[in-house]
Formats: C-alpha cells, structure tokens, sequence
C-alpha cells in the first residue's frame, strides 16, 4: 500500500516539487492500482510525471512509447538530471549500445525505457511481465485516424494489451476531443481506462490580437520589451520565416528561420540552439516546436492568422509551460484571410475548412473575453471572464458609428461594388494616386469624405461593418466590397451602427508584463545571474538549459536567496539529486552576489567619505569620483544621519538655513524638496535645500 505521503516524498525528491497539480495524484493512484488509464491535458499541464513518479514504485520498467526520438533523449536527460535511472532504445544505436539497455532492462537497472513505435519489434524478448510493469504511450491521439497527426506505426499498439493482459496501459495526449479519445480506447484495446479529463485553460498565457499593421515594427518593438527570453513566431510561408528572420537580425534581433525546406542538419541544429538558449527566438512554420518540450518559452507570436483554433491552440501551448506568465500575440489580417481561404478552395473538406477559419476569424474579432470563445470551442463553459485577455483588459468603447458607416456603404455603392478594401478606403480618404485617376474615381461624390480618418481607422471600421454585415467580400470577384441587403437600412431607413473605437497598439497594458520587463531587463540582476550560471553548466554537461532548472525555479531562487541546503531544497523545482550537484554552485553565486550588493553600497559613500576626511572639496571629489555633485552631497547627508563626522553647516549659510527652517514649518514638514523650491522662490537651489533639511533633520527641529 502506498501512502500519499510517500508520493509526496518521490515527488519532492525526484522532481523538486511540493505539491501535485490538478489530477496528477489521482492518475498517479489509479496507475498504482494497475488500472487502465487515459489521461487528457494540455500542453504544459504535467503529464509526464503522470507515469514517471509511479514508475518509480514499480520493481520493474515502465515502457514509454513515443512518437519524437528528439523527445527521447530530452526527457531521458531530464530523468537523469533528477536522478531516476532511465534509456530509450532505437535502431540507430549500435549493436553493443542496444545490448547494454537489454541488460539495464533485464537486471532492472533503469526505471524507464523509452522507445519509438517503430522500434517496438525489436523488444520481443524483453516484452514480458517479468520486466515490464507499466506501459505508457504519450502523444495517444497519434492513433486515431480521427486525430490532427495520425501515424500508422501506432496502429499495431494494440497487441501490448494482448500480450501483457495484467499491465497497466497508460494512454496520454493533448488532444481534447470526443471522436479521438473514444478511439484511443478503442485501438489501445483499453475499453475501461478510468478517464482523467483536464480544463484546458492556461491561465498563465495572456492572449492579445492586434491589427496586423506595420507588424515587423510591432515584433521589434515586443522583443526590445523582453530582453533574454525565447519566443517563437509562426508564419504561413517558408518565405516569410526567412524574410522575418531577416528583418529582426538588421534590428539587432538574434532571430532564427525554421522551416521544413531546410536540411535535416539545419533544422536539427537550429531546434537544438534553441533548446540550449544560444538563440532566443525562431521564425518558423508551423512544423517546428511539435516535438520540442522548452518550458522557458516565453512568447508566442503569430505573424499570420492560423487556419483555425486548434492550430493556434497548440501553437500558443507551445508557451509558457513552466507556469509563468507568459504571451500570446496573433497579428490579425484580411489579407491572411483572404489567402487562407484561397488555400482551401484547393482542398478536400472544403466546408469543414472553411467554417473553422470562420470560427478563428471571430475569434481574432471578438469584442468579449477570448479565453471564454477559445474555452467554449473545447466545450468547456466558464461563466466568468478571465482577466488576462486584451479584450478583459482594455474593453472595446462602443461609439455611434452612424455616420462613418452611411459614408463607407455610399462609397462601396458608387464604386458599384467592383473594388476591393484598399481602394475603397483611398476613394474615401480621397487619395490622389494613379489608380484613382485612371478610374476616374476623383470624380465620385463620396471622394474624400472621410479624409479626416486614418488609413489604419478605416480598415477597422470597414472590418466591424462586414462583420455585423452591412457589407460583405466577394471572394470570387477579387475580394471587391459589395452591399447587403442590410445596407439599405443603414442608408435607407435611419438605422444606427455601434461601432468600436480603434485600439491605440504601442502602449502595453498589462501589469503583470511590465514587471517580467523590469526584473529580466536589468542586466546584472540575481535573475540573470542566475540565468548565465544555468547557461554555462548546461554547455558543459549539453543538455537543455532549461533542464537544469525551469525559470519558475529561477525566479524563486531570486527572491528567496537560499543559502544552506535546507532553504534550497525548499525551492520548487528542487529535488534531492539537483541539490547535491547544482546547490553548491547556485548558492555560491547567490552569497557572491548579495555581498558585492553590499560591499558596492558601502563601498560608495565610504569612499566619499575618505575623501572628504582629506580635505578635498565636494567638486574635487565628483571630478575624482566621476560622480556628480548632487550624488556626492547626497552621500554626504547619508554619511551626516549616520553619525559620521561630517560638518555640514560649513556648506549653508546660517540665514539661509533659517529660510528653510521656516519653510518647513509652514510646509507642515513636508519631505519632498519641490515645495520649498517653489515657497523659496525659486531662489535657494536644491542642493542647499536637501543640506538645509538634513541638519534640520539630524537636530530633530
Ligand atoms: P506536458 O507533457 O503535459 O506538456 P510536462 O509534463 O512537460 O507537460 O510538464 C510541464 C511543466 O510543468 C514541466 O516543467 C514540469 O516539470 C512542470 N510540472 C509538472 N508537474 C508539476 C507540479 N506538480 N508542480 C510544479 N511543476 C510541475
Ligand atoms: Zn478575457
């Protein structure tokens, strides 16, 4: 029998952590009662130590399936990295190599085996119950033909049940719905796994959706705001991964492309450089981050608009795992939709397709909470909004839009429904261009009537009137706005339109970011200190940085600066082996820090004071001290309320002070040295002010 406190005993232990998350121990129990089992949680949820922590109960293996060898070796190193013995077999390995993870395996040396479907043959003799206790197959979904990324090698997993009846399978994806999990059961030959479903909410992700307007200026800017953290950006072409690359690399931005068009060496190199922190951030299709499980990614960013929100779902996962704050930022455009659509016209499935673009498109539109529309795509009702959205944040203000839309629809209506957005807008804002001319557009009433609103504006309102559908695109005729039969209301019959006031972009405004910004901006802070340790143990032992410690972990050690190993071991993150062989260095480079804090402060005034007790004048010691006078008066001061012997009263006059002391008395002792400039006049300096009160302040008048 196994006790919930000895679970919490492993988990401490082997995986730092101090308490589970979610179903965690439940999953973990019933696997410990030998019970089928299907776990379904997000990306970054913690299903792994779903199966690690009890693999750790059972005398024999846990035999872990999975689809990605690159995968392998991470989790295996990680495994290592907290101690649990654990190898992963593949036919790429030498006949000596795979002899040796026989013998671990057969001697029960190691707690984990992991192995690619396609491998599995090859385990024939040691596919026995003697060995193996626990069978675990992750990315499940891959089994089903009704999933986003079927692979036929999983189809032949059905025979471990037959063949080892008394094992308990252990079935495990991110894929949430119905259809796929039924038939994960089903060809698992699992039919009564207990079912352990989890919310897909990842509230630590905040969602944002901005125009795509200027978007390469708007990533330069979002990235100069988060110096030093990973984030990937996808796009829709090979191209734009390259050209994107490009563009960030001439702003200083070191930013890599990533795209299936490239080698298998460059496209190895690149995940791998990206794993190990030696580039922070990634232009990629959407191939790449599928097998890539970096908990420190900070950001994601979509360049396009994705085909639909399981997709962008996925992609956004791909952020954030360590349960930080982190950002999602997709750039929406009419263009994109446009071209998304084009794509689909090409495909099977067309209607399918073509409704789940729509769903996206709302989703990029939405006026209300878009955790709850991403939510309720999943099927998951919640009743409250989530507070970490843009749309939570800055609520869209409705304004009467009346007039703008009678003057847009009267455009779209002389220009008898022919031409498309851009063209609308330049007939409305009465653009002198060639086309224009050449069409003789200039001569239309509606030319120029909204000159007053801003390109950008004007696409926004345009959008918001297609959406409530007053106009509409035509698709096949080149995408031209056309009327609807809703229109006339508008121009006809007096009908009012709502519509939103465009959101201002370059100011950002959640909290939360800020103050990441500040903490990771400042160069020599404990955070990144800690970081660049974390950097050099991970080059010398090559594994993933992250693999070390997480930056949750990271950011607990910054504030609670451990010391000895029992406030070490305290930290989140930290288990008994990572103790024993990072806590030295770790706790080295806190206690070297919080002394050169100290010693840098004392060091400064104390210098001053040297000087001073030398007889040089305060402008002799800011020349010599490189400092100005200001902050060597202020040291003076600070010296002055220590007690040490510092004769101010040399630097004011005694009138002078009298000045301030009576000007203290009617500023009610106010400290801050503005008002006396002002009730003074403007005529004693500030300098002489902050003297004034300091011995005022000292002799307690
Ligand atoms: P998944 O496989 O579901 O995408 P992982 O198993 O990789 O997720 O876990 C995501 C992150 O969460 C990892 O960094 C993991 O160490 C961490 N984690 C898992 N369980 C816990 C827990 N109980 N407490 C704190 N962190 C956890
Ligand atoms: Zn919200």
């Amino acid at each position: 029998m196994i006790l919930e406190k000895d679970l919490l005993a492993r988990l401490k232990s082997n995986f730092g952590y101090d308490s589970f998350r979610l179903e965690q121990q439940k999953i973990i129990e019933n696997i410990l009662s030998k019970n089928d089992t299907l776990v379904i949680m997000p990306t970054g949820g913690g299903k792994s130590i779903c199966f690690q922590l009890p693999a750790l109960f059972f005398e024999g293996i846990t035999l872990v399936i999975s689809p990605l060898i690159a995968l392998m070796k991470d989790q295996v190193d990680s495994l290592k990295a907290n101690g649990i013995p654990a190898t992963y077999f593949n036919s790429s390995q030498s006949d000596e190599e795979q002899k040796a993870v026989f013998d671990a395996v057969v001697n029960k040396e190691v707690k984990l085996l992991y192995v690619a479907p396609e491998s599995l043959s090859f385990l024939q003799n040691i596919l026995h119950q003697n060995y193996i206790n626990c069978i675990a197959i992750d990315e499940a979904h891959c089994i089903s033909s009704w999933g986003h990324d079927f692979r036929p090698s999983y189809k032949q997993l059905a025979f471990l049940k037959k063949s080892l009846p008394e094992v308990p399978v252990v079935a495990l994806t991110a894929t949430a719905d119905k259809a796929t999990q039924e038939d994960i059961l089903e060809q698992l030959a699992i039919p009564n796994a207990t079912r352990f479903i989890s919310s897909f909410n990842r509230e630590n992700i905040a969602l944002e959706v901005r125009p795509a307007n200027d978007r390469v200026q708007q990533i330069v800017k979002f990235i100069e705001r988060r110096p030093n953290e990973s984030g990937i950006i996808y796009c829709l072409s090979r191209k734009a991964t390259e050209q994107l690359a490009g563009k960030l690399r001439q702003n200083g931005i070191d930013a890599l492309a990533y795209h299936a068009g490239l080698s298998f060496d460059e496209r190895a190199k690149t995940q791998e450089d990206f794993i190990k922190d030696d580039v922070q951030i990634i232009c990629a299709t959407i191939a790449f981050g599928m097998g890539i499980d970096k908990s420190n990614v900070r950001w994601v960013i979509h360049y396009n608009m994705p085909k639909n929100i399981e997709g962008y779902y996925q992609e956004i996962g791909r952020a954030g795992r360590d349960g930080l704050a982190s950002h999602a930022l997709l750039f929406h455009s009419y263009a994109d939709v446009i071209q998304l659509r084009q794509f689909i016209a090409n495909t099977g499935n067309q209607e399918v397709q073509e409704a789940k673009l729509d769903r996206m498109k709302q989703f990029a539109e939405a006026t209300v909470c878009r955790r709850r529309i991403l939510l309720s795509y999943f099927g998951e009702l919640v009743d409250t909004n989530c507070g970490n959205c843009d749309v939570c944040k800055n609520p869209p203000q409705f304004f009467d839009g009346t007039v703008i839309a009678q003057k847009a629809l009267s455009a779209i209506y002389r220009l008898k429904g022919k031409e498309a957005m851009g063209t609308v807008i330049d007939v409305l804002r009465g653009a002198n261009n060639a086309s224009i001319h050449e069409k003789n557009y200039q001569q239309l009433k509606t030319f120029g009537v909204g000159s007053d609103i801003s390109w950008r504006d004007w696409q926004h309102y345009l959008i918001q009137l297609i959406n409530q559908g007053f106009c509409q695109i035509a698709f096949h005729l080149n995408n031209a706005l056309q009327l609807t039969s809703f229109s006339e209301k508008v121009l006809f019959q007096g009908e009012k339109v709502q519509l939103t006031t465009p959101v201002e972009v370059t100011k950002e405004t959640p909290a939360k970011v800020k103050a990441t910004k500040k903490k990771s901006a400042t160069k020599d802070s404990l955070f990144e200190r800690l970081r660049k340790l974390r950097y050099r143990i991970a080059q010398e032992e090559d594994i993933a940085a992250y693999l070390i410690f997480s930056d949750a972990t990271l950011r607990e050690l910054e504030t609670q600066r451990p010391q000895t190993d029992d406030e070490f071991l305290a930290i989140s993150g930290v288990g008994q082996r990572k103790l024993e062989v990072y806590g030295g260095e770790f706790m080295e480079e806190i206690k070297s820090f919080i002394k050169e804090k100290k010693k840098g402060k004392k060091d400064t005034t104390l210098e001053t004071y040297k000087l001073y007790q030398e007889d040089f004048t305060i402008e002799e010691i800011a020349i010599k001290r490189g400092l100005k006078e200001q902050t060597i008066f202020s040291h003076l001061a600070k010296l002055y309320l220590e007690g040490k012997d510092i004769n101010l009263d040399k630097f004011i006059d005694v009138n002078t002070l009298k000045l301030i002391q009576n000007a203290k008395k009617v500023l009610q002792n106010e400290t801050a040295l503005k008002p006396y400039f002002e009730f003074l006049e403007e005529k004693v300096s500030y300098e002489q002010i902050r003297i004034g009160l300091t011995i005022l302040q000292k002799k307690s008048i």
